[in-house]
């Protein structure tokens, strides 16, 4: 990929989301997570919102386990028009009421342009998924948006390809945008996708924006979460991204990816750890 190469007049089209050798690296508070800073940020919560039992449950274990971002999907883009859609401005009013008896920061998706600003209303911080990374419509929205903004990266995407989406966001205004990497598809098949623990230092060598590790749709595996989340954490991200579920074996989408309460409080515990290691360890350096 020559265009990606050190030689800043071929990196010159990431005028806003490339490195230009003065500019610091970009920090964006979320609810007072700060994504980009010396700390991780973690979100984590279900797939989508399926009812109030099953987010306040989840809800409470997360932030009992020290986490303060909830992330539950009310719109989401299914691959088959027949699995479950989410609740919609139901699931948006669960999220209200989850972060008014929490006080937990929400991020959910924003699927398309009708439902933008009901999503921004209820969200703290608006995910653009996988599918519409490269929808450009959707991107010009969010990037007129009050509120920060986590782009995951297309299945298929390149590196410039995704920094060139960022681009769509930022030249619109909004600064607060943060990358999310979750997964290609790629000829291996163990997996749902394959995890690329390596763009997270290449995005960290070429651009300013945070960028946090999504292991649970990476995998697709409940039992591969864990590893990849702290391989992602040591490799550099600035937070991590992970599904639970209190019932995984009923979850309405991505059951098959939910970690169960305890080995969520144990990976938030470990990948901690992993982070205080780094920052250590470049102290001391
Ligand atoms: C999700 O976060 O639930 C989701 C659908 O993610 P992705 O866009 O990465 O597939
Ligand atoms: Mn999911």
């Amino acid at each position: 990929m020559a265009s990606l190469s050190n030689d800043s007049n071929e990196n010159s089209h990431f005028r806003l989301a490339g490195l230009d050798g003065t500019a610091s690296r970009s920090i964006v508070d979320v609810h007072g997570v700060m994504f980009g800073g010396s700390e991780l940020a973690i979100a984590g919560g279900p797939c989508g919102v399926e009812s109030k039992e099953q987010v306040f449950a989840v809800a409470r274990y997360i932030a009992e386990a020290g986490v303060r971002l909830f992330r539950a999907g009310a719109y989401k883009p299914r691959t088959s028009p027949y699995s479950f859609q989410g609740l919609g401005p139901e699931g948006l009013a669960l999220l209200r009421a989850v972060k008014k008896e929490f006080d937990l920061g929400i991020v959910t998706e924003a699927t398309d342009l009708e439902s933008f600003a009901d999503v921004e209303r209820v969200a703290d911080l608006i995910q653009i998924g996988a599918r519409n990374m490269q929808n450009f419509a959707l991107l010009r929205r969010a990037g007129n948006s009050d509120k920060p903004i986590m782009l995951k990266r297309g299945q298929g995407a390149t590196l410039e390809e995704w920094l060139s989406a960022a681009e769509y966001i930022l030249s619109e205004g909004n600064s607060r945008l943060i990358l999310c990497e979750r997964g290609i598809r790629t000829w291996s098949n163990h997996a749902r996708y394959t995890f690329d623990v390596s763009v997270i230092p290449a995005v960290k060598a070429i651009s300013h924006l945070p960028i946090i590790a999504d292991p649970s749709h990476a995998t697709g595996r409940s039992d591969l979460v864990i590893p990849c989340a702290l391989a992602g954490v040591a490799a550099g991200a600035d937070g991590i991204l992970v599904e639970t579920h209190c019932q995984p074996a009923s979850a309405l989408s991505d059951g098959q990816q939910a970690l169960l309460p305890n080995d969520f409080a144990t990976l938030v515990t470990r990948a901690y750890k992993i982070k205080d290691g780094l920052q250590s360890a470049k102290a001391n350096s």
